[in-house]
């Protein structure tokens, strides 16, 4: 019997776990395995593989049985879901629905999730800027949360890494704020979207317009076509998955990489419930898994962990991997895990119209967007609030369709709508402040499906966000004018947090055990051969979208990991 014992262990004995296969999790896995490390990679849902697991991804618009629309049984049982803009009948299987994961929202929150293979790198809209020293400097300069401990140059190289092989299309604009990267072709502005760049350069000095950078592949370098990937073909409907792996996703790209080595082994259906701590020997072994069908659970072991289950998740399953040593969570001697939640403010936006260009109009689609930069607070405090925000832009020419008329003159009409003018609209990223009393927390008597406490939410605005909120609709407003847009309608949707799906922090990084939970490695601080190198990481939250930080934080990590395991000190 012993022996079944010791060869049962061994068997699920592995050099490395990862908890998690969306985006950070991906390139953990890619990371490790490249390293010539045997790595189990545990995923709460179901597998997707690329290409084939995309079912509507091919699909006309006249195929789907309900024109794309969400049916109304769907909306009225997702309440939550149904308010994400990516969620239609096209995506909709790749969403949490809302009765399957229940969580307790002692405030209002949005909770969007992923659970499959790949989480929510199915789904992202690819937006991804570098951020730069006005981030990393931002605690310490403004006075809040905790001094980040690394800068720019410490993860500079990580960005240029993780960009080539992702593929990042975008611009060398030259700017502080927005360090420029290893870049792809940008995407093509149209007339208007011009207009208001010359606009702003002439009116400002300092209100910089620039084409987005989006991870599109769109010159495939032989690193792209070597992982099976292809030139973006500007369908946008990257929310269904892409066959061609025109856009960045685990599933199209970190994921097969890993493979490819031999040494990835992935487990779909494993819902990780905790990590295992052996006191005698002061580091974790292993992890609990619940497997999703048939609800048993099991154990896993291994030298290092990496826990990349997405902000929120890293959070619950730390605050549920309880132990004599850590009563409170795996790490928590000083009480913060879970707290210093933060996210992005999105609330506000604002359109109008053009009435110049009539004799221009807009051929094709385009997976991407014109960007403003911060340009709030960022040499020196400037307004009653802290930190600042960034902007989306776009301009389109408003078509309506022509169904009038009968067989050749009826496709000669669908074919050349009837066009409007021109409308042009923003959307507000902003940053906000994380503090202890936006935090979450394992509920005392609620569980999920799986037997796991479900995790309680508590995180909302205050003042700077609102104060945040009004100058944007102030400035924008000031800017459109500027740019002779007229019709003028700004917005303030009031939305709950979490619906930006930028939720960061919890077990953040610092230079202090007693003020942060990890080290400038993404080790946590005396529980060394387990590293967080997702969204739960984050000190504080930037202007800048966040998910190509996590890929370099995520690859910074393990070459430190695996350095310090050869030189035996892990
Ligand atoms: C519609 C949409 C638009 C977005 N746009 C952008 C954008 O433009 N730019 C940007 O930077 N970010 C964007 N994001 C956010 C981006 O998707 C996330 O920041 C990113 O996916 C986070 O990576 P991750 O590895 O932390 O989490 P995920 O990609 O969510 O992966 C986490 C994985 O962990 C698994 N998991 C969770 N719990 C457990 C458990 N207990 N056991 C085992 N596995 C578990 C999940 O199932 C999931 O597969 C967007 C997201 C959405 C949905
Ligand atoms: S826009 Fe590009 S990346 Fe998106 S689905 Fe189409 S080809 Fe794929």
């Amino acid at each position: 019997m012993a022996n079944f014992a010791i060869d049962a262990k061994k068997e699920n004995t592995y050099d490395a776990i990862v908890i998690g296969s969306g985006i950070s999790g991906g390139w953990a896995a890619k990371e490790l395995t490249g390293k010539g490390l045997r790595t189990l990679v545990l995923e709460r849902g179901r597998d997707v593989r690329h290409v084939t697991d995309y079912p509507t991804t091919m699909l006309n618009p006249w195929e789907f049985e309900h024109r794309g629309q969400l049916r109304k049984e769907v909306r009225d049982a997702n309440p939550i879901i149904s308010k994400c803009y990516a969620f239609y009948e096209g995506s909709e299987h790749f969403f949490v629905k809302d009765a399957e994961h229940p969580y307790v929202q002692e405030k209002p929150f949005d909770w969007i999730r992923g659970y499959q293979v790949g989480g929510k790198s199915l789904m992202w809209a690819r937006q991804t800027q570098r951020w730069s020293d006005f981030d990393f400097d931002g605690p310490a300069r403004d006075g809040f949360a905790v001094d980040w401990p690394i800068r720019y140059k410490d993860i500079a190289p990580w960005y240029s890494y993780v960009e080539k092989f992702a593929g990042i299309s975008g611009n060398k604009d030259g700017l502080p704020q927005l360090p420029d990267g290893e870049f792809l072709p940008p995407h093509e502005w149209n007339c208007v979207e011009k207009h208001f760049q010359q606009q702003m350069a002439t009116k400002y000095k300092d209100r910089p317009v620039i084409m987005g950078r989006a991870a599109h592949i769109t010159k495939p370098q032989p690193i792209h076509l070597e992982q099976g990937r292809a030139q973006c073909q500007h369908r946008t409907i990257c929310e269904r998955g892409c066959p061609y792996g025109g856009y960045f996703s685990s599933n199209a790209s970190t994921i097969p990489w890993a493979a490819r080595t031999g040494k990835m082994t992935l487990r779909p259906d494993s819902v990780v419930h905790s990590i295992i701590y052996d006191e005698k020997l002061g580091r974790a072994t292993g992890v609990r898994v619940v497997d999703a069908n048939t609800k048993q659970m099991q154990e896993f072991y291994a030298r290092i962990i990496f826990v990349n289950a997405a902000a929120l998740n890293t959070n619950l399953i730390l605050l549920n991997s309880t132990s004599s040593r850590f009563p409170n969570g795996l790490g928590n001697d000083n009480g913060l895990l879970g707290k210093y939640v933060a996210f992005h403010n999105y609330r506000a936006g604002i359109s109008a119209q053009y009435d110049g260009y009539l004799d221009s109009t807009t051929e094709g689609k385009r997976p991407n967007s014109p960007y403003i930069p911060r340009f709030r607070n960022l040499h020196k405090q400037e307004t009653d609030f802290l930190r600042g925000y960034a902007a989306g832009f776009s301009a389109g020419r408003i078509s309506r369709t022509n169904n009038e008329g009968l067989g050749a003159s009826l496709k000669e009409n669908l074919v050349n709508p009837t066009l409007g003018g021109w409308y042009v609209g923003s959307h507000m990223m902003g940053e906000t402040i994380p503090k202890e009393t936006n935090y979450v927390a394992l509920d005392s008597s609620l569980k999920d499906p799986f037997g796991i406490p479900q995790l309680k939410i508590s995180v909302g605005y205050d003042d700077n966000d609102e104060k945040m909120v009004k100058d944007y609709i102030e400035q924008m407003t000031e800017m459109f004018t500027a740019a002779g847009f007229t019709n003028i309608r700004t917005r303030d949707d009031k939305r709950n947090p979490g619906l930006d799906i930028h939720e960061m922090g919890g077990v953040r990084m610092g230079k202090d055990p007693k003020t942060s939970l990890l080290n400038k490695w993404n080790q946590i601080h005396n529980v060394k051969n387990v590293f967080v190198t997702d969204g739960a990481c984050m000190t504080s939250t930037s202007t800048q979208n966040p998910s190509l930080t996590y890929m370099a934080l995520s690859a910074r990590a393990v070459d430190y990991a695996v350095k310090q395991m050869n030189a035996k000190a892990l």
